[in-house]
Order: structure tokens, then C-alpha cells, then sequence
């Protein structure tokens, strides 16, 4: 479990992280998101210590990172494992003796060092390219070296910074189920940085929104991406593109599947005596549970309040927009 509470980072006159606070639980995904400038990066800094906070505190296992001395720092940190974008290996070490370099550090036993390495390039699918150099391995299995190394002094959490960024979509996704697999095998806390709102969706249990340093939005994506109102929300789910197009006279509809009823297209048409015409749809995976978003166009000479209360009894949360549907535009 991490816990990040009040942290404020200043360089000169300028405060870059403002009262960050955050918690993400044992085997949870924790994802912070924000645009560039937000101050990621500086987060990413301050969570693994490698820059001290201004105030504030990173306590991880009930014990405050941020308070303690540089010698007692040193072991501390073991408990953040990080990985880097493009895993930042050494080239002239091989995809081994790069997992085992912070083991060597902390001093581990010959026997037990090579033990564990080996343990590592399993996990992470590499044991057949032990021997390799980082410039004979692909974007991908850098990673997965950069993630083993990452785990090789038994982090409570692990701290994904931009690790995905720059990899092909394949590649990417192979990447965050490996991070799934860790979450759920090891139960490692992981916080991902990342500005990629697809790898928030496919890999977060709760995301945090950063905005000029402060966290403006946060939530379990799954309740996130239900908010009607809600900046993160449609960030994680745009509208669908025919909706961009129709805004003014549509209904916006959100539902979760295990919540909506399945029948609810026939049952609602019926019980509003009027056609409905999917306009757009887009449906994701976000949060362990399947979201989606319909634009509808429905009759305009209905009252919105019956149109709502309808569709809200069959799971699904709808948003009137301005311009109601002409009738010649509504199509069943
Ligand atoms: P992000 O990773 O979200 O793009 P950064 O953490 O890199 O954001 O930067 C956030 C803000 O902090 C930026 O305005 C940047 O100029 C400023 N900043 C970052 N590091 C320093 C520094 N060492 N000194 C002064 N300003 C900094």
C-alpha cells in the first residue's frame, strides 16, 4: 500500500506539486494521469525519492519515506521498484546481470542472486534470452527486463513511469497484462504515470487526475467512467464520433453491462411508445467491467423526464442535449 499525503514540491518561487494526496491499496493499479506540465514527472521523482519532497509525506507499509535520513533512505527505498520508459538498461550488461545490478548493490549472496535473477526472467517470460544484450532485444522485451529489474529487491510497490510509452499497440498490451498478472500474483501496489488514457482503461483499478500540480479529479475507474459530469470521464471515454457531430440534439446514455438491462432497447421502445435510433456506440473494457457509451436519438415530443426515467430503469444513465431530434430524423 502506498499512501501520499499533503505532498508539495517547490523549486524556487515555483510550486510544482501542490497538496498531492493519494492511496492506492495492496494488488490495486493505481494509474495518474495528466497532461504535459501537470507535474508527472516530478511525482514519479518524489514517490521513489530520488528528489525529496518539499512537505508532505510517501508512506509505504506505514512507514514515511519522505522523513527519513539518507542512510536509512537507502534500504527504504528498496520498497518503491521503478521502470523507467525504454527501461533505461545498461547496454554493456546482459538482460541478467542488468535484473541482478540491484541485487549486487544490496549485497546479495552469489547463490542467491543467480536463484533469484533466474526466478525474475521466468516471471517476466525471458528466461531464453538471459544472455542477451539490450540492443539484440526488442522494445518489448526491454521491458520486461526493465519490469524484472524493477521487482528484484521485492518492492512493495512498483512505480511504472511512462513504461509503455513509445511501444506499438501489441506490445503495449502485452506489457499491462504482464503488470495485471504481477498485481494479482504478487499483490505489489502499482502506480502507473502515464498520459496514455488507453492503458488507464485496460490496466487501472483507480486513476487519479493531475492538473498544475494538483489532483483535480480521482476515482475507481469504473465509478469515474460513469459520471455524467466529469472532465476524467470523458477523457477516459470519449463520445463516440457521431455524437461530436449530433450533440445538440441527441441523448447521451452511459451503462455498465453487469448492471443494464439486456433487453432494455425492445423493452424501452416499447414502454415509450416511440422508436430509438442508436446513433453511435462505443463500448470499453475499463476497470474490471464493461462500460459503454450510446448517442440515441429519440422522439423530441416526449417528455425528457420520462425519457430518462425509462431508460434509468432498465441501468442506463442518459443526458438530454439541446436540440431535440426533428421527427423525420428519427430513425428506429
Ligand atoms: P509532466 O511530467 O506532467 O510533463 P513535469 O513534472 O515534468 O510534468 O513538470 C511540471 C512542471 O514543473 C513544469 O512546469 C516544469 O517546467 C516544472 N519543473 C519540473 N522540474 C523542474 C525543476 N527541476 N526546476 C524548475 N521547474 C521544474
Amino acid at each position: 500500500m502506498i499512501e501520499i499525503s499533503g505532498l508539495t514540491k517547490t523549486y524556487g518561487t515555483a510550486t510544482v506539486l501542490d497538496g498531492i494526496d493519494l492511496r492506492v491499496d495492496d494488488a490495486q493499479i493505481g494509474a495518474i494521469v495528466g497532461p504535459s506540465g501537470a507535474g508527472k514527472s516530478t511525482l514519479s521523482r518524489c514517490i521513489n525519492l530520488l528528489e525529496r519532497p518539499t512537505s508532505g509525506s510517501v508512506t509505504v507499509n506505514g512507514l514515511d519515506l519522505a522523513r527519513l535520513r539518507s542512510r536509512e533512505l537507502r534500504t527504504a527505498r528498496r520498497q518503491i521498484g521503478t521502470v523507467f520508459q525504454s527501461a533505461n538498461l545498461l547496454r554493456r550488461l546482459t538482460a541478467a546481470q542488468n535484473i541482478a545490478l540491484p541485487m549486487r548493490h544490496a549485497g546479495l549472496p552469489d547463490d542467491e542472486l543467480r536463484a533469484r535473477v533466474a526466478e525474475l526472467l521466468e516471471r517476466v517470460g525471458m528466461l531464453h534470452r538471459a544472455n542477451h544484450y539490450p540492443s539484440q532485444l526488442s522494445g518489448g522485451q526491454r521491458q520486461r527486463i526493465g519490469i524484472a529489474r524493477g521487482l528484484a529487491l521485492r518492492p512493495s510497490v512498483l512505480l511504472s513511469d511512462e513504461a509503455t510509452s513509445g511501444l506499438d499497440p501489441d506490445t503495449t498490451a502485452a506489457i499491462l497484462s504482464l503488470l495485471r498478472e504481477l498485481r494479482t500474483d504478487l499483490g505489489v501496489t502499482i502506480l502507473v504515470i502515464t498520459h496514455e488514457m488507453d492503458v488507464v482503461r485496460s490496466v487501472a483499478d483507480v486513476v487519479f487526475q493531475l492538473d498544475h500540480g494538483r489532483i483535480v479529479e480521482h476515482g475507481a475507474v469504473a465509478d469515474v467512467v460513469r459520471r455524467s459530469d466529469s472532465s476524467l470521464s470523458r477523457a477516459l471515454l470519449p463520445l463516440p464520433a457521431a455524437a461530436a457531430a449530433d450533440e445538440r440534439r441527441t441523448w447521451t446514455v452511459r451503462y455498465e453491462d453487469a448492471r443494464v438491462n439486456p433487453l432494455w432497447l425492445s423493452q424501452a421502445t416499447a414502454e415509450l411508445g416511440a422508436p430509438i435510433a442508436i446513433l453511435a456506440a462505443l463500448v470499453e473494457e475499463a476497470g474490471h467491467t464493461t462500460v459503454g457509451r450510446l448517442t440515441l436519438g429519440i422522439d423530441p415530443a416526449l417528455d425528457p423526464h420520462k425519457v430518462t426515467s425509462t431508460l434509468g430503469r432498465h441501468g442506463l444513465t442518459a443526458e438530454h442535449h439541446l436540440r431535440p431530434l426533428a421527427p423525420e430524423e428519427v430513425v428506429a
